[in-house]
């Protein structure tokens, strides 16, 4: 790199990126540190709202411009990364990039309807009108997988089509692979699973549980399911979001991810695989247990902490660990439609409570946290 100067280069312009750029831009000397963001999208999505982005046009509550989130000084290059190794990277428009920290921020890739910037860029109206209309012309929609995420989407609809379901005029269908609905994975305890299980079918979403649905390979819009894949069911629509899918840069470095393909970092966010010790990740690209917002600003703050003891002591700096949730509940919330949520609570020794209905449709469903968006990607 150039002597006197030294180059960070954040990847991905998710809550964890943005926030990152800013912190250490506000920290470290200007003339001696250079801090780049890539990011594919003039824009920043806010994930927690995006669900009710196929139900409104309100875009405003989940997308703002990244410069008015994002500190003036920081150099922004609109591309995306194609390749990276410990030194440099290498942009889609073919550039070359050197660094001498990287911040890999860059999440993961979320399937339709909710989508990233890394695949519609700055066309998020697009994008969303197209996901609105498929929704309003199909007749029957399929979600195959339960997750948080395919949960909190199917709350939205049945608030919107809450009487052409009853009716009998739209179905929606979920496939899950569980006994109760949001993932069997350690976070979420038994009694918010049932809440959230017993709301949708109680309130005629159509649950087929302890299913895997594949698709037909034969016929569009077919998911086969049960022993054998004997049986089948047709939708106008299917949608899958089974699992978090993380979006790693090409690369040939050796044991870089886990074996679902998470980036194996270390709890002071450095990556494991590389010996230099100059890369690191942070966010729903990680091997963290737990991915979410709760632990936003012990990760920010440990984060630019240990990147600022890098680039000033090398190998020899003492770098701090994160706090996360490494085993038991993670605190919840889903949000079923703007009135209606379940949430949990895990409180250390004493156990986990769930939380009144009421606080959580006030606290999340209300406005799925649109009002601290602003916040969390700047401060
Ligand atoms: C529908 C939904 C609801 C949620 N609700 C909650 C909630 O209520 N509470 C909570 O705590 N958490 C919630 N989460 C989780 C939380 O939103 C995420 O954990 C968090 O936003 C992840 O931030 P991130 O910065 O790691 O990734 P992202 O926000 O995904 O940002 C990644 C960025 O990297 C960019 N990128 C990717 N690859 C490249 C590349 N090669 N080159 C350049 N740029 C690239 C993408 O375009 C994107 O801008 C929710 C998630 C979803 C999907």
């Amino acid at each position: 790199m150039t002597t006197g100067t030294k180059t960070i280069i954040v990847v991905g312009a998710g809550v964890f990126g943005v926030s990152a750029a800013n912190h250490l831009y506000r920290e470290l000397d200007a003339t001696t540190y250079k801090i780049k963001l890539i990011t594919a999208s003039d824009y920043v999505y806010f994930l927690p709202s995006a669900v009710r982005l196929m139900i409104s046009e309100d875009y405003s509550s989940s997308i703002l411009p990244l410069k008015d989130v994002l500190d003036d000084g920081i150099k922004v290059v609109k591309d995306k990364v194609a390749s990276f190794n410990p030194k440099s990277l290498v942009l889609e428009s073919g550039e070359e990039q050197e660094f001498d920290v990287l911040i890999l921020a860059t999440g993961s890739k979320w399937p339709d309807p909710i989508g990233s910037t890394y695949v519609f860029g700055d066309n998020y109206k697009t994008h969303f009108k197209k996901e609105a209309s498929r929704i309003a012309d199909a007749n029957h929609i399929v979600f195959v997988g339960g997750g948080f995420v395919n949960c909190e989407i199917v709350g939205e609809l049945l608030y919107k089509y809450e009487d052409e379901i009853r009716s009998g005029k739209k179905s929606i269908s979920i496939i899950h692979n569980s006994d109760k609905l949001l993932p069997n994975s350690g976070l979420y305890g038994d009694t918010l699973r049932e809440k959230v299980t017993n709301y949708l079918a109680g309130h005629g979403i159509k649950l087929y549980l302890n299913t895997v649905g594949t698709f037909s390979d034969t016929t569009p819009n077919r998911i086969l399911f049960g022993e054998g894949a004997l049986k089948n069911m047709d939708a106008d629509l299917i949608y899958r979001g089974i699992g978090i899918l993380p979006n790693v840069p090409l690369n040939y470095i050796l044991n870089l991810c886990d074996n679902k393909g998470f980036i194996q970092v270390d709890k002071n966010f450095q990556v494991k695989a590389i010996e230099e010790g100059n890369i690191f990740a942070i966010g729903d690209v990680t091997n963290f247990r737990y991915h979410g917002l709760f632990k936003r600003d012990n990760w920010i703050d440990v984060l630019t902490r240990n990147v600022i003891g890098f680039l000033k002591e090398g190998s020899e700096a003492s770098l701090i660990n994160a706090i996360s949730y490494e085993s038991g509940h993670a605190p919840s919330g889903v949000s079923l439609g703007p009135n209606v949520g379940f949430g949990q609570l895990p409180i250390p020794l004493l156990g986990t409570f769930n939380l009144p209905s009421f606080l959580v449709a006030r606290a999340k469903s209300k406005n799925l946290l649109s009002d601290k968006m602003e916040s969390l990607f700047k401060n």
